[in-house]
């Protein structure tokens, strides 16, 4: 296994001596090659969770495992000879993700000089060949960010991810600020280097159809939590989970998508129980004042949900009439 993280908790301090609470007791884990989507809404704490697994922030609470070995508080030192250097990220933007002033070559060929790797004549070669791998030409090597398209910036922004070979890449948005023909020839990039390299990738999307189509497993996230987590095939096409339901639902057209009812709650005032009771149209007493737990379904291996009613939507059909547009 190369990421593991248990009960993992994040809150950050507000106004008024206040602590808001992005992640609740999330357990997620990513194996050798394998590809975990994570999926949600603003707010959910999807990007919170890539953050705190590359430990850009400091969980506060809960534990996370890098290839077996407790991460969570380590020193900084320790930290990048582990983490730094077999966990990557990419970001949504690569605009702001790579430095307007240095050259590709230069950009790309930093990781390995602040790690000691290789002379500079190697070091430049290696990030020829990595240009090459990402699909772009090895001219590109002397030119500058803002002189590439959109979609050749996000190729540099994944090239670079890669240049100290790692085995866990945390892909926050990676297409959310491309165009659509240009998400695709991305997604394809990801799977392509996938099967090459046997990357493992925690792919983070509000894009719930995207991640089906690259993803082994997928995480549903809701206001902190994980709220249903199986395999792609069974979330995507068989959810359990009513707010897993609507998200599927964007797949088809625009006049028959599904959206969950109001808006999302505010994390400084969560609501009790189940988190989407308020906008839950199967919701019944005991979802406002007990909170499910993350439960096996008896059905299909490794397929978790926390509903206290799983699969009831579809059954009632209830959806359709209580939140469709
Ligand atoms: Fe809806 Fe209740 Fe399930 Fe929450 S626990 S998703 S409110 S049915």
């Amino acid at each position: 296994m190369i990421l593991q993280t248990e009960n993992l908790e994040q809150s950050f301090p507000v106004s008024g001596g206040r602590r808001v609470q992005v992640l609740n007791g999330v357990s997620i884990s990513v194996n050798a090659g394998e590809t975990l989507g994570v999926v949600g809404e603003s707010g959910s704490g999807k990007t919170t969770l890539g953050r705190a697994v590359m430990r850009l922030s400091e969980p506060t609470g809960g534990r996370v495992f890098f290839e077996g070995r407790d991460v969570t508080h380590a020193n900084s030192a320790h930290l990048r000879r582990i983490l730094r250097r077999r966990a990557a990220m990419v970001f949504q933007n690569p605009s702001t993700s790579l430095n307007p002033f240095l050259k590709l070559v230069d950009a790309l060929t930093e990781p390995l000089a602040v790690h000691r790797i290789g002379s500079r004549s190697e070091r430049r070669q290696q990030a020829y060949d990595m240009l090459e791998r990402v699909g772009l030409d090895r001219a590109q090597a002397e030119r500058y960010p803002q002189e590439l398209s959109g979609g050749q910036r996000q190729r540099v922004g994944v090239a670079r991810a890669l240049m100290l070979n790692p085995a866990l890449v945390v892909a926050d948005e990676p297409t959310a600020s491309l165009d659509v023909s240009v998400q695709a020839q991305v997604v394809n990039l990801f799977q392509d280097l996938q099967r090459d390299l046997g990357l493992a990738y925690l792919f983070i999307s509000h894009d719930l159809a995207l991640v089906s189509h690259l993803s082994h497993r997928i995480a549903v996230m809701y206001l902190g939590r994980v709220v249903e987590i199986g395999p792609a095939a069974e979330v995507f096409d068989r959810p359990k989970h009513p707010y897993t339901v609507v998200l599927s639902s964007m797949r088809r057209p625009a006049g028959e998508q599904l959206t969950p009812g109001g808006d999302p709650p505010s994390l400084l005032s969560p609501p009790t129980g189940c988190a989407f009771h308020p906008r839950c149209p199967i919701a019944r007493p005991v979802c406002s004042t007990t909170a499910p737990e993350l439960t096996a379904l008896a059905e299909t291996k490794g397929h978790e949900v926390a509903c206290h009613f799983p699969g009831d939507l579809e059954l009632s059909g209830g959806l359709e009439t209580a939140v469709a547009p």
